[in-house]
């Protein structure tokens, strides 16, 4: 970056907080309901964002009465891997100081919601007491890493799941900011930047957030190709031959921002096994050195590898690493398994699968999934997965609990995948309204009442059977990776979303953008004469995003019942 380029007031931020410290503790001491706007973006580094509850927000406004704050923090879960005791610690803590839910990410972290200020303090020094971390779960640096959710006890994945938690470590944050302010109170003394150095991150940390997933051809549940860096590991049997490394991707987008997109992530070189750590760190380097700190919203790797092209991210990432790197290895399709219901671990004992819809373990009329997990998990000492579809894997299942598993989730009424049709299954939302202060439009409120439209739907097309993903978000931000899978569903505005078709389940391609603007009311209607054709029309075997594919945008909006809509009605709310 040049002198001469004015950078983005969260660079300043950043620049003047030694080391992620700002205000944070004096604030926190403070009796206030909310942090300072320096504080606020310090704070995503430690794992939380300030919130509010935006359904009271403007009656709160005419009775003059402040917004209701209050704070999400996530906590960091290298590959979903937890420990039942770690589970029911966070379990606990969701009830004691949050809304009594536990929030299930796409990246296969844990969020707690509404956690008010004066009990954040103790939130994260309790989930530190459970040995995990909540630093580095948002802000701009290396996030939770994903690898396949598999908790399979053989050599692929325990490799997998071993660089997961080794590359987390070598790239959390080193400043003690963090311990100093949640966890022991200890003040260490700084001489200005030299006194800490981040070595990989320096003292303003990356340009933008920073997604790393690491998987096999076999399992891309994790969707490796929307990350900054896609690690695609190679083995031959069960040796690992070395890495695919694809760079850029990400799924961002700004409406009306055409030099915002979603992209997915390029294959750019071939690394072997003991380079894994000095090439991840490499290109966090190059990102950290060449990224756009002037834009946050065009601040992410895959803007620098799509503008710089993929010849120079190789020769650069190659310069950083001090040699060179030989070209991507060929290597099978990408797949997507479907991790829910039981599956054996090879080692005699077995997981089970269990939907979680939107993520969200709560209790509910008829189905109390938290209290469920909670007996499961300490009756039967099973150790959770939390995975990219934002289900739950319960793991190390003795052959003989089997039966008294299942039977403890069905006595809360817990639905389990053979109870739920494949389009359910497979379904995603982001959690947007009422919390996320981004989002445009509902997402996950509105994500059962209109899938239950979709079911019928497809019904009505003998399709009730066909393995299809729907992704909802309240923003073009794109948390549930709408801009792959079958049909996204992006909020576009209040009560309005736009419409993309034609990714694949697999997760290899980018949807296009069919509409525009389609209210809530008649997305439905909208996807009908779609589904209509596609039960006609289709080859054997085809599925339903490779099929708008292959027919394109230009065959497919003449079919269209309901076409872009303008300022029509508007709708928001539960459908
Ligand atoms: Fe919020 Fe947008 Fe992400 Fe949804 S997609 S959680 S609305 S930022």
């Amino acid at each position: 970056m040049g002198d001469a380029v004015k950078l983005s007031k969260v660079e300043a931020i950043k620049r003047e907080s030694r080391y992620l410290r700002g205000s944070i503790a004096e604030e926190l001491r403070q009796d206030s309901s909310r942090f300072s706007e320096a504080d606020y973006q310090l704070l995503k580094f430690h794992g939380t964002y300030e919130q509010h509850d935006r359904d009271t927000a403007t009656q709160r406004k005419q009775r003059g009465i402040e917004k209701d704050y209050q704070f999400m923090v996530r906590l960091k879960v290298p590959g979903g891997r937890l420990t039942a005791d770690q589970y029911l610690a966070v379990d606990e803590l969701a009830g004691r100081y949050a809304n009594g839910s536990l929030r299930i990410t796409t990246r296969q972290g844990f969020q707690l919601h509404g956690v008010i200020k004066r009990n954040l303090k103790a939130t994260i020094a309790e989930i530190n007491a459970a040995a995990i971390t909540t630093l580095g779960a948002c802000g701009d640096v290396v996030r939770n890493i994903t690898t396949s959710p598999a908790p399979i006890r053989d050599p692929v994945h325990h490799e997998l799941e071993r660089n997961a938690k080794l590359l987390t470590e070598k790239l959390l944050p080193r400043t003690r900011a963090y311990h100093e302010i949640w966890v022991n109170g200890e003040k260490v003394a700084l001489n200005g930047d030299e006194a800490e150095p981040e070595p990989i991150y320096g003292n303003t940390y990356l340009p933008r957030k920073f997604k790393i997933g690491l998987t096999i051809p076999e399992d891309n549940s994790i969707d490796v190709l929307t990350h900054d860096i896609a690690i695609i590991a190679l083995f031959e049997g069960e040796e690992l031959t070395g890495y695919n490394f694809a760079l850029g991707g990400g799924m961002g987008m700004t409406h009306n921002k055409p030099n915002t997109y979603p992209r997915l992530a390029t294959p750019v070189a071939f690394v072997e096994p003991d380079d894994l750590v000095p090439a991840v760190q490499a290109v966090v380097k190059l990102q950290r050195d060449h990224g756009d700190r002037s834009d946050r919203k065009h601040a992410r790797l895959k803007y620098v590898v799509e503008e710089k092209g993929a010849e120079w991210t190789k020769a650069t990432l190659e310069r950083y690493l001090g040699h060179g790197l030989g070209p991507p290895r060929p290597m099978p399709p990408l797949q997507v398994p479907d991790h829910t219901g039981w599956h054996p671990q090879g080692d005699g004992k077995w997981y089970l699968g269990v939907p979680v819809s939107s993520g969200r373990i709560v209790d509910r009329k008829g189905e109390r999934l938290r209290t469920a997990l909670r007996e499961a998990v300490g009756r039967f000492r099973l150790d959770p997965v939390l995975s990219p579809q934002q289900d739950i894997l319960l793991s190390n299942v003795a052959p003989e609990d089997r039966a008294e598993v299942e039977a403890t989730l069905k006595g809360h009424g817990v639905l389990l995948a053979e109870d739920l049709s494949p389009v359910r299954l497979n379904a995603l939302a982001c959690p947007a309204l009422p919390t996320c202060g981004l989002a445009l439009t509902e997402a996950e409120r509105v994500k059962l009442p209109l899938i239950a439209e979709i079911e019928d739907a497809l019904r009505r097309h003998g399709l009730e059977r066909e393995r299809m993903s729907v992704r909802i978000v309240g923003c073009p931000n794109g948390c549930a990776r709408p801009y792959t899978g079958d049909i996204g569903l992006v909020g576009r505005m209040p009560g309005y979303y736009a419409l993309y078709v034609g990714g694949d389940f697999e997760g290899t391609r980018l949807s296009h953008r069919l509409v525009d603007k389609v209210a809530l009311k008649d997305v439905v209607a909208t996807l009908e004469p779609l589904f209509a054709f596609f039960a006609r029309e289709r080859r054997p075997g085809e599925a339903f995003g490779d099929f708008c594919h292959r027919h394109g945008p230009e065959r497919l909006a003449p079919l269209l019942a309901v076409t872009d809509q303008a300022m029509g009605e508007r709708r928001t709310g539960t459908a």
